[in-house]
Parts: C-alpha cells; sequence; structure tokens
C-alpha cells in the first residue's frame, strides 16, 4: 500500500517536472520495475548534491584568458542550482557557494551523509594543445553509468562541442560517491572557442538547464 501511495506521488512530480520541462508526453512512459533511491526511502523528492570543481587554494585549470577553472565551476553550478530548485521534486545542496576550498574526500561525503540520489561534479577540461575541445562525462560505478549517459546527451545537444564521449574513470570524487556520481567536463578553457561560449553568461544559462534536463530524465523516465 504504502508503495503504491508513493509511487502516486512520484507520477504526480513526475508529471509535473515533465510539463515543466515541455518534454513530449511519448517520454512520459515510466517502468514501475526499477526504484530509486527516494522511492525506496519513501520520500518523492530526490535529493540532488551539485559539486562545483576547486574553490579557494585550488583554482583548477587556467583558462586561455586566464580566468579560473573555479570561479567557472561556481558560476555554473550556482545555474543548475536554481534550475532543479524551481522543480517541486528535487531538493539540492551544493558543496560549495562561494570561493572555499573542499577537500576531494569531503565532497563525495557530503553526498553520502545526506543519502543523495546523485552527485554531479562539474568541471572545465585543460590541454596543452588549444585545439582540444569538448565534451567529456565521467562516471566510475556502473549504477551511475545511465545517468552520465542521460547528462552527456543533453549536455552536447546544449553546448554544441565535439563530443568526447561518456567514459569510465576513478576520480577520487567519484570513488567515494556511494551513490549515482558523474563528473562533467563541460568543454576545453583552454580551446579559445569552447572559452568564449563556456563564459557567456547566456550560454551558461543554457548549459545549466541541459544538465538540469538531462538530471530529469534520468529520474522520470528511469
Ligand atoms: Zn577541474
Amino acid at each position: 500500500m504504502l508503495t503504491g501511495m508513493v509511487w502516486s506521488l512520484y507520477k504526480l512530480s513526475a508529471s509535473l517536472t515533465l510539463a515543466s520541462a515541455s518534454i513530449p508526453s511519448t517520454e512520459l512512459a515510466v517502468s514501475p520495475g526499477k526504484s530509486h533511491a527516494a522511492l525506496q526511502n519513501g520520500t518523492s523528492r530526490y535529493k540532488i548534491v551539485i559539486d562545483p570543481g576547486h574553490g579557494g587554494k585550488d583554482p583548477g585549470a587556467a583558462g586561455v584568458s586566464g580566468k579560473q577553472e573555479k570561479a567557472y565551476t561556481l558560476a555554473l553550478s550556482k545555474k543548475v542550482f536554481d534550475q532543479l530548485r524551481q522543480d517541486p521534486a528535487f531538493d539540492v545542496v551544493m558543496t560549495r557557494t562561494d570561493d572555499t576550498f573542499v577537500e576531494l574526500g569531503g565532497r563525495a561525503q557530503i553526498a553520502n551523509e545526506l543519502g543523495a540520489d546523485a552527485f554531479i561534479s562539474i568541471h572545465g577540461n585543460t590541454y596543452k594543445d588549444p585545439d582540444v575541445s569538448g565534451t567529456e562525462t565521467f562516471y566510475y560505478a556502473d549504477d551511475s553509468s545511465a545517468l552520465a549517459h542521460k547528462v552527456h546527451e543533453q549536455l552536447v545537444k546544449t553546448t554544441g562541442f565535439k563530443d568526447r564521449g561518456v567514459k569510465k574513470e576513478g576520480w577520487q570524487v567519484l570513488r567515494d560517491s556511494k551513490h549515482p556520481a558523474v563528473l562533467l567536463e563541460v568543454g576545453y578553457l583552454t580551446n579559445p572557442d569552447n572559452e568564449t561560449d563556456m563564459l557567456n553568461e547566456a550560454r551558461q544559462i543554457r548549459t545549466a538547464e541541459a544538465i538540469a534536463n538531462g538530471i530529469k530524465k534520468y529520474f522520470t523516465e528511469f
């Protein structure tokens, strides 16, 4: 009985989510065969942890313009936070909200202690060759693969950057996460074209919408 009630609540919030995201009704189909932590623990809100890469004494990569990765990740993460927070299906937490240093181990721990349903770490990439560009998404545990693919698909569609694929990699924040976790390398800050787009305010808003939509699709389409 409880399961049925929770499922009804879930379907209601899923419908609201899909309506607000203007997703075609053909994608309303959901499979009750699989369940996520939020359904298992009897709540209808998914807990999402957004992790802006680097911060404080760790600036991350330096872009072509000299701007630092830590500022980019924070700016984009705040926009993703704002997007998801508008959706009643999600509770959203950030690992940092200003220019402070958070240990790598502490980042996944925040998500683990919250019992988060998803952990999303946001980064900008770097390489010595400025011609290298594109979007890459990483996951580690097999149960994070579906989330990685959903978010990556939306991200690539929106950035229009070269699709460098979804890859399995043992980055610490991914290894430490007990729940589905992905690390997004949105584009290369060392590539002039990518950096210009990544630092553009309007493009950042669209990129944040894409990341939020990928997360919503993962939780509503299973
Ligand atoms: Zn980084």
